[in-house]
């Protein structure tokens, strides 16, 4: 229980994210703030964000993602859903 998300009972007020401008042009400019591309094993995923396993792009949320939450991959369009892995990070999988 070292992960501090995993603390967080329901309750917990979600934290919210300011986002701007990465880059990504790959979807219409008004959804661009929310995808990033991954940048390998040497990135890493804020609270706000999970990794699309299908393209491999970062979505992004203006609010704290946890487990259970329903996202939207524009850029492949993947409906997925957040579950915690067993190594006890963020996943999305394709919901179906
Ligand atoms: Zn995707």
């Amino acid at each position: 229980m070292n992960d501090p998300l995993k603390q967080l009972s329901e309750d917990t007020p979600r934290q919210r994210f300011v986002l701007a401008e990465t880059g990504f042009n790959e979807v219409p400019k008004k959804y661009r703030k929310f995808y990033r591309r991954w940048q390998g094993s040497g990135d890493t995923l804020a609270l706000n964000e999970v990794l699309c396993p299908v393209c491999r792009v970062v979505i992004r949320s203006s609010r704290e993602i946890r487990p259970g939450d329903r996202v939207y991959c524009m850029p492949c369009m993947s409906r997925l859903v957040v579950i915690r892995s067993a190594t006890g990070h963020l996943e999305a999988r394709v919901a179906y």
